[in-house]
């Protein structure tokens, strides 16, 4: 098997609301290894953004530890967690988020110049990433006349500008239309098992989720393997199952 490269494990996440506690982790578990995709599933306010904020070192957990690469970040200082996660993790929103103000090759080249990156060596790893994206002819152009899915393929190559171990994705698919949505999801397919990172994906698109390597759902604070509904076959009668 290959190696983990997000290790989470009995992860508790509490919020004050009101003057309650709302325990919306409870104790979850997690691995994703090298070049595996992983999809979480769950209804709205289940957690999974939490889940996430949690695994890309944004927040930290009421209680749990944390691995990224092997390395447990639960003891590490504000500084150093910093430092890995601008190493080790790269992150897709709904949203590209891009700098509107620069080309789709600027806003490669500028996450790796935060790692000290020198310069010539930024812009051909982003050509490089822009290439694999299917998006070399568009290097040179600004977010805004760029279509949705070419943001999205962009806001993807950025964030593996720092060859990260793990991709942390936030319903990356869910502002493209069905099609569009389809297409973004099998580069992003290609890249992670291509790049051997392990990638972590919420998702509302069960059709998207079936073709990860496990569906995990967020369930009463929990992850549980996601058993689907299973089909019956034409005229079937439940009853005699
Ligand atoms: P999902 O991404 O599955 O829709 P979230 O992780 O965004 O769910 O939210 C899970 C629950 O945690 C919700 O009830 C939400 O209101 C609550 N929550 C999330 N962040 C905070 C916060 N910073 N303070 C208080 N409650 C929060
Ligand atoms: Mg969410």
């Amino acid at each position: 098997m290959s190696e983990p490269m997000l290790e989470l494990s009995g992860i508790v996440r509490t919020f004050e609301q009101a003057g309650t506690e709302l325990q919306v982790l409870r104790g979850a578990e997690l691995t994703v290894r090298a070049g595996e995709l992983v999809a979480l599933v769950g209804p709205s306010g289940a957690g999974k953004s939490t889940l996430l904020h949690i695994a890309g070192l944004l927040e930290r957990p009421t209680a749990g530890t944390v691995r990224i690469a092997g390395t447990d970040v639960s003891k590490l200082d504000d500084g150093k967690r910093t430092e890995v996660r601008r190493r080790s993790i790269g992150f897709v929103y709904q949203f590209h988020h891009l700098l509107p103000e620069f080309s789709a090759l600027e806003n490669i080249v500028l996450p790796q110049m935060i790692n000290r990156v020198p310069k010539r060596t930024a812009k051909a790893r982003a050509m490089e990433l822009l290439r694999m994206v299917g998006l070399e002819p568009r290097a040179s152009h600004r977010p805004a006349r760029l279509s949705g899915g070419e943001q999205q393929r962009v806001a993807i190559a950025r964030a593996l500008a720092n060859a990260p171990s793990l991709l942390i994705a936030d319903e990356p698919t869910g502002n493209l239309d069905p099609h569009t949505a389809d297409g973004v999801f099998a580069m992003l397919t290609a890249i992670v098992r291509q790049a051997r990172v392990g990638a972590l994906i919420a998702t509302h698109n069960l059709d998207l989720a079936q073709r990860m390597d496990r569906v995990l759902e967020m369930r009463d604070g929990l992850l549980v393997e996601h058993t689907p509904v299973p089909t019956l076959p034409e005229g079937a009668d439940p009853a005699h199952l």
